[in-house]
């Protein structure tokens, strides 16, 4: 069969896919590149979520189908579906179809975090080093969600973006795994689930995973092409208590009580595949009230905030992670461009074959065993909110721009926000029939259900 590699691109781009376990980089232009590996990531980085494995066991055609497009788009040699090895089903399910392509492997993770993280997978499967503030391009690798790549098997068949798999988990009457239209209101996706345990004020509500999802204090908010997950725990909750510290007091912690012991640095997993990160300098820097840009503080541009330092390794609960987010944070808003944190050609360190962190202890240390070991199981079914909030910007890059008005009728897939000119970006399609009720440019469009 003749793979016309540009008309792959084509069908992705217009089909609006988007990196679905991360920032959400527009899969178009990931696949407009040429390298020799294109790996699927089915490693679920973080706790309590099951999405990206429920997705493998239920649907692996399409994450097979979509791994096969994307290197016949890039041109790649080599396939791989790296997941965890305990990941049994999603292993028995994607093993015999995977048989049928001699240049596709699966690769079995341990049961380590942050076993997702881009920078780690690559090492892991092909053993080589992305550089600082690289990208897996630079040697060779293109990395994309299982999700995503089920996305771009559905981009050949025409079917644009508007479904999203996510597990609700956590502080509710029915944890589970569901698909729900993109743009639904978290308010509605924890109706699915029962609602809450907890009575109003005393729990909390996380989009995301529990150790890199952002609290939230509005459920009107709407899941986006990445959201992977929603976890309710009770306001007490120990990492609810973490991320609800100021920045302020996380600066004052740093400067009163870190002693120096390095731990956050000697199990930050950038810096033990080598990069120039330490996460233990930057706090001792932080707390001499050094806050210009020298050459420690912006190392922070390679973290990738997974946490291991905040939630794992320091022994005083500091938050080297937070101060790192703030550091980047004013970075952004001084339009600092890292030229500097550049090394290549690195090396993992010695010690990285013996300090992975074991999910397990990371899961008892952050409270959350109990919640772990309750079943997620997806749920089959079409979910109808009587509204969606079609956020315009839920990509890396400039916000569509709407192409619909307030009084419109719109179709289920039908286009709603079209890629700026010359920008970086994603098309957004509305996820229900309806009637567009409002617009507000650069930032959503709102379809009631009719
Ligand atoms: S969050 Fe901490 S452990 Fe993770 S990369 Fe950043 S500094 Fe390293
Ligand atoms: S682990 Fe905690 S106390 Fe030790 S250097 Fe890092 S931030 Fe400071």
């Amino acid at each position: 069969m003749i793979v016309d590699a540009d008309q792959i691109v084509k069908n992705v781009r217009e089909a609006g896919v988007v990196g679905a376990g991360g920032a959400g980089f527009p899969t178009h232009v990931k696949l407009a590149a040429q390298v020799q590996t294109v790996i699927a990531n089915g490693a679920e980085c973080e706790p309590l979520l099951q999405a990206d494995r429920c997705l493998m066991a239920a649907c692996p055609a399409d994450v097979v189908t979509g791994l096969r497009l994307a290197m016949d788009a890039t041109g790649a040699s080599r396939g791989v579906i790296a997941l965890k090895a305990e990941y049994e089903d999603a292993v028995a399910a994607l093993e015999p179809l995977a048989a049928r392509h001699p240049d596709i492997d699966l690769h079995r993770l341990g049961s380590y975090y942050p076993a997702g993280d881009e920078f780690l997978l690559v090492e892991d499967v092909t053993g080589q080093v992305i550089p600082e503030g690289g990208l897996p391009l630079h040697v060779g690798v293109v990395v994309n969600n299982v999700g995503t790549l089920a996305n771009v098997a559905g981009a050949g068949r025409g079917l644009s973006v508007t479904q999203r798999i996510l597990t609700v988990v956590g502080q509710v009457r029915r944890p589970l795994t569901l698909r729900v239209p993109v743009g639904t209101p978290v308010r509605d996706v924890l109706a699915y689930a029962g609602g809450p345990t907890l009575g109003d004020g005393e729990y909390a509500v996380l989009l995301g995973g529990p150790l890199m999802g952002r609290l939230l204090d509005d459920l009107d908010v709407p899941v986006l092409k990445t959201t992977s997950g929603v976890v309710v725990l009770p306001a007490e909750h120990y990492l609810v208590r973490r991320k609800s510290r100021t920045v302020a007091t996380n600066v004052r912690w740093a400067r009163s009580a870190c002693d120096q012991c390095r731990d956050c640095t000697e199990l930050c997993p950038r810096y033990l595949i080598g990069h120039d990160l330490q996460p233990h300098a930057i706090m001792r820097a932080v707390g001499q009230g050094l806050v210009e840009a020298n050459h420690v503080i912006t190392s922070a541009a390679l973290c990738c905030e997974c946490g291991v330092c905040e939630y794992y390794a320091c022994p005083l609960h500091l938050s080297p992670l937070e101060v790192n987010r703030e550091i980047k944070r004013v970075l952004a808003e001084q339009g600092w461009r890292n030229t500097e944190h550049r090394r290549q050609d690195l090396v993992t360190r010695d010690m990285w074959a013996y300090r992975h962190v074991p999910f397990d202890r990371l899961l008892a240390r952050v409270d959350l065993w109990d919640y772990e070991h309750v079943p997620v199981p997806l749920e089959d079914g079409d979910r109808f909110p009587p509204r969606v909030i079609m956020a315009l910007k839920q990509h890396t890059g400039a916000p569509a721009r709407p192409v619909v008005a307030v009084g419109d009728t719109v179709r289920a897939g039908q286009l709603v926000g079209e890629i700026p000119a010359d920008k970086l970006g994603a098309r957004v399609h509305t996820s229900i029939d309806g009637v567009v009720t409002d617009v507000v440019t650069d930032r959503q469009i709102v379809i009631e259900a009719r």
